[in-house]
C-alpha cells in the first residue's frame, strides 16, 4: 500500500480518571476495571516520517524512553503495518513528550493511539475507525480509549468503550510528584485487601448527563487510593492542598503518581499551581478535549 504522505504530525492527549473501580479478578487472573476516563489538552506532539531504513524507530526527549519495539508507539506502527499488508516501510517517530512519564496519565498509550490516527491518514484511511479500535487493543488495554478520546465509560481491562456526553466545561489542575507508582505492584496490593468502598459510577454517569459538574466532583473516586502504600500519604497531601484552594474535587488519576483537582472556569488557580510546582516539580493545567474520531 503506498502512503499519501511521507510526514505526518498529530497531537497525542493525555488522560485523568474522572472516576476508577475494580472488581474482582477474573479466571485469567485480570480485573475487570469500571473507569469514567477524560482526555485532556496537556499532550505529547508525535511527528513520523518515512524513510528507507525497513525499520521502525521512536526518538523522544526523554533518554530512559526505549526506542525500539517496547516503546507503544513503535509496537503500534509495526502492529498497523502488518494490518494493512505495509510491513518492511521504515518510519523514525519523534516524540515530543510533555505528559509525565509513570503517571497514571497513559502516556505511552497516547502516543500508540495518535500513531494509529496519523498512519490511518497518511494511507488515507484504509482502516475504519472500529477497525483502528480494535487493532488497538493488541497494542495495549488504554490504547482504544487514547484512539477515541473524549468522555467515555470504559470496562472490562479497558478497552470495552462507551462514549458518554461531554464532561462540563472545567479546568484541571494536575501535579506529579517525583516519584511513579507502578502499575502491576498497585494491583498486587490491590488483590491482598478487600475493598471496603466503590465509587458510584451510576451517579456519576447521571451527573455528566445532567452537565452536573459540581455532583460529578462529590462523587469522583478511585479505589487505588485506599491501597496500604507509603507514597499515597504524598497524594493525600497533594488533595488537601488543592481542596484547601477552593477545588471542587481531587483525585489520583490511574495508578498514579498524577493527582488531579477540578475547578469551575474563571476560578483563580494560579496560587495553586506556583505552590504545587515549587512543592513537587510538576504542575500543569488542562481541560477537556472531545471525541477525537467516530
Ligand atoms: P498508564 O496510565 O497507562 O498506567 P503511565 O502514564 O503510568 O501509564 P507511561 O507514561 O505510559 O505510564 O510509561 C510507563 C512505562 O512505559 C515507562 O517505563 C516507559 O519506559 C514505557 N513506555 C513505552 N513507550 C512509551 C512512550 N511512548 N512514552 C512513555 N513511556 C513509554
Amino acid at each position: 500500500m503506498e502512503a499519501k504522505f511521507t510526514q505526518i504530525q498529530e497531537t497525542a492527549y493525555a488522560k485523568l480518571n474522572i472516576s476508577l473501580d475494580v472488581a474482582d479478578k477474573r479466571p485469567d487472573g485480570y480485573h475487570d476495571m469500571i473507569m469514567v476516563m477524560q482526555t485532556i489538552s496537556l499532550c505529547d506532539d508525535v511527528t513520523i516520517r518515512l524513510n528507507n531504513s525497513g525499520k521502525v524507530r521512536a526518538k523522544t526527549n526523554f533518554s530512559f524512553i526505549p526506542g525500539d519495539e517496547r516503546n507503544l508507539a513503535v509496537k503500534a506502527t509495526l502492529a498497523y503495518l502488518a494490518a494493512i499488508g505495509a510491513e518492511g516501510q521504515g518510519m523514525t517517530i519523534t516524540i515530543e513528550k510533555k505528559i509525565p512519564v509513570g503517571a497514571g496519565m497513559a502516556g505511552g498509550s497516547t502516543d500508540a493511539a495518535a500513531v494509529l490516527r496519523a498512519l490511518n491518514r497518511m494511507y488515507d484511511f484504509p482502516l475504519s475507525a472500529s477497525a483502528l479500535e480494535e487493532l488497538s487493543a493488541s497494542v495495549g488495554s488504554d490504547v482504544p480509549f487514547c484512539v477515541r478520546g473524549g468522555t467515555v465509560l470504559a470496562t472490562g481491562r479497558g478497552e470495552k468503550l462507551e462514549s458518554l456526553a461531554d464532561m462540563p466545561d472545567c479546568i484541571y489542575v494536575i501535579c506529579k510528584p517525583e516519584f511513579s507508582i507502578s502499575t502491576p505492584e498497585l494491583f498486587r496490593k490491590l488483590d491482598q485487601m478487600s475493598l471496603r468502598c466503590h465509587p458510584d459510577t451510576a451517579g456519576i454517569l447521571d451527573a455528566i448527563n445532567q452537565d452536573n459538574l459540581e455532583q460529578i466532583c462529590r462523587r469522583m473516586y478511585n479505589v487505588f487510593e485506599d491501597v496500604d502504600d507509603r507514597r499515597l500519604r504524598v497524594v493525600k497531601e497533594i488533595k488537601g492542598i488543592m481542596l484547601d484552594h477552593g477545588a471542587l474535587g481531587a483525585m489520583m488519576t490511574g495508578t498514579g503518581s498524577a493527582v488531579f483537582a477540578i475547578f469551575r472556569k474563571g476560578m483563580e488557580t494560579d496560587a495553586l499551581v506556583s505552590k504545587l510546582r515549587a512543592g513537587y516539580g510538576f504542575c500543569e493545567t488542562a481541560e477537556n478535549v472531545s471525541r477525537l474520531i467516530s
